[in-house]
């Protein structure tokens, strides 16, 4: 027999599950189908491993430096397999959470593998598990999975998935890939004392960040031990007898005897299987879902959010966007939708980048001499007494006579936890004017951002 739903969302992530929640909340009566553990990437296989890791990687950096304040620290093991298993335990707390929550809020759970059946059925109708249900409006939030290039060997490497699965910390690691996945895992390997290559196609990574703090980090992570090499291009990677990997690169150059080759060169969407076509939704040629401003597909009441949709891959963006569409669907808001500009977000390197806006590279192609740029670099006090200095460099990207804020970019210990407060202020426009107007809190980081000349 076929049930029917208000709503329905295909994928149990960040972005299905803020759909289903709001809706539910609003009184709609909600069916979430998940094929895999709930939570999704982000809880699973993405920011909250990744950020335990990182939390793990800082302990390291702390003890690194404990000397310089004085503490006689005899650090005798770092167990790879103490910290993965508490990771775990912690992510299966939050998968466990869930499903008594979703209970609790009377929304259906679905555990299988959902396929569109198109419009020969009924309206919005799904297969799950050979059983039929229908939805008044159907939300597609499949996300996405890493891509693993077509290269000979391509599979004896492994992916920000398999990454996360190792239950051993490997001596010798490539980690191939210019995106803030890349930078992250290597940055995380190197500080937990692993050996790491970067392997970047281009000449920089991070390419679409201002050059003031892209090139700040690439000279951090050089001086930290990461061996970053620009402009390679893999051709094959092969296994010796001892089992260590061997990558051959285009120009018969050869980089040798790694552990574990590791590709964060890009993300797909989950489209391949979902029955879109049946449905006669519209795909583009990477298989992402095009939407407009109120995340409507081609197709009238269905919906697509979050990765799949090929816009600012990132977890709040995916939870904005499920939530503002079901304020909009069963809260009477019908102009409700996420404006997708200035997003914050964070690359958690170490240091951490925080960023925000327009580049200045950006800013100046829209605005060419309306443009001015406060930028400043210093070392963090906390690394006033260390024998390393780390630096922080901060910009502020203004436009026009009243120099209105279109680009905040910080590199730096903190910036990932300062730019939010930072975030709110220029959402809401605010110019050079009003930080200069805002009594800076001290000794902080942070206080440079108001205090800039
Ligand atoms: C290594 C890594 C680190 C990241 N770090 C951050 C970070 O620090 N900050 C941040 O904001 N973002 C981060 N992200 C991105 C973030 O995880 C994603 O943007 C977010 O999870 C997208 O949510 P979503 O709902 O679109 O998809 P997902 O969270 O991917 O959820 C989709 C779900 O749909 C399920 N599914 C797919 N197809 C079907 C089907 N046919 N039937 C049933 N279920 C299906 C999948 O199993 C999955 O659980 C990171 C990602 C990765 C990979």
């Amino acid at each position: 027999m076929t049930k029917h739903y208000d709503l329905i969302a295909i994928g149990g992530g960040s972005g299905g599950i803020s759909a289903v929640e709001r809706a539910a909340k609003y009184g709609a009566k909600c069916a979430l189908i998940e094929q895999g553990k709930m939570g999704g990437t982000c809880v699973n296989v993405g920011c909250v491993p990744k950020k335990v890791m990182w939390f793990g990687a800082h302990v390291a950096h702390t003890l690194s430096i404990a000397s310089n304040y004085g503490f006689d620290v005899d650090v005798k093991n770092f167990s790879w397999d103490t910290l993965v298993k508490a990771r775990e335990k912690y992510i299966a707390g939050i998968n466990n959470w869930y499903h008594t929550y979703l209970k609790d809020s009377d929304i259906d759970e679905i555990s299988g593998t959902a396929r569109l059946l198109g419009r020969s059925f009924s309206k919005n109708s799904v297969e799950v598990n050979g059983q039929q249900f229908t939805a008044d409006h159907l939300v597609i939030a499949p996300g996405g999975f890493p891509i693993v290039p077509e290269i000979k060997g391509a599979d004896l490497g492994m992916t920000s998935d398999g990454f996360f699965a190792l239950t051993e910390q490997p001596k010798r690691v490539a980690v191939v890939g210019g995106g803030y996945i890349a930078v992250e895992l290597a940055g995380v390997l190197n500080t937990l004392g692993t050996d790491v290559d970067l392997l970047l196609r281009r000449q920089h990574f991070l390419a679409q960040l201002d050059t003031s703090v892209r090139d700040a980090l690439m000279e951090e992570m050089a001086n930290n031990g990461v061996n970053v090499l620009p402009s390679i291009s893999i051709s094959s990677i092969s296994k010796t007898d001892s089992g260590k990997l061997n990558i051959s690169c285009q120009g018969g150059h050869e980089l040798k005897d790694f552990d574990t080759v590791i590709w964060a060169t890009g993300r797909a969407p989950n489209t391949l299987d979902l029955g879109l076509d049946k449905a006669g939704v519209a795909m583009d040629k990477s298989g992402f879902i095009p939407v407009d401003k109120f995340q409507n597909t081609n197709v009238s009441g269905i919906y697509a959010i979050g990765d799949v949709t090929g816009q600012a891959a990132l977890t709040p963006v995916a939870i904005a966007a499920g939530r503002r569409l079901s304020d909009r669907l069963f809260n009477n808001q019908p102009e409700r939708h996420l404006d997708y500009d200035n997003i914050p977000t964070v690359v958690f390197s170490h240091p951490p980048i925080g960023t925000i806006g327009l580049t200045e590279e950006e800013a100046r192609e829209l605005h060419g001499d309306a443009v001015k740029v406060y930028s400043t670099q210093f070392t963090n006090m906390y690394y006033a007494l260390t024998d390393h200095k780390q630096k922080t460099v901060m910009k502020l990207v203004t436009v026009g006579a009243k120099e209105k804020i279109v680009g905040c970019h910080i590199i730096g210990q903190g910036a990932d936890e300062m730019l939010q407060g930072f975030a709110v202020a220029i959402k809401m426009g605010a110019t050079k004017a009003d930080f200069d107007n805002t009594v800076a809190i001290h000794p902080t980081s942070a206080e440079e951002l108001v205090t800039l000349r």
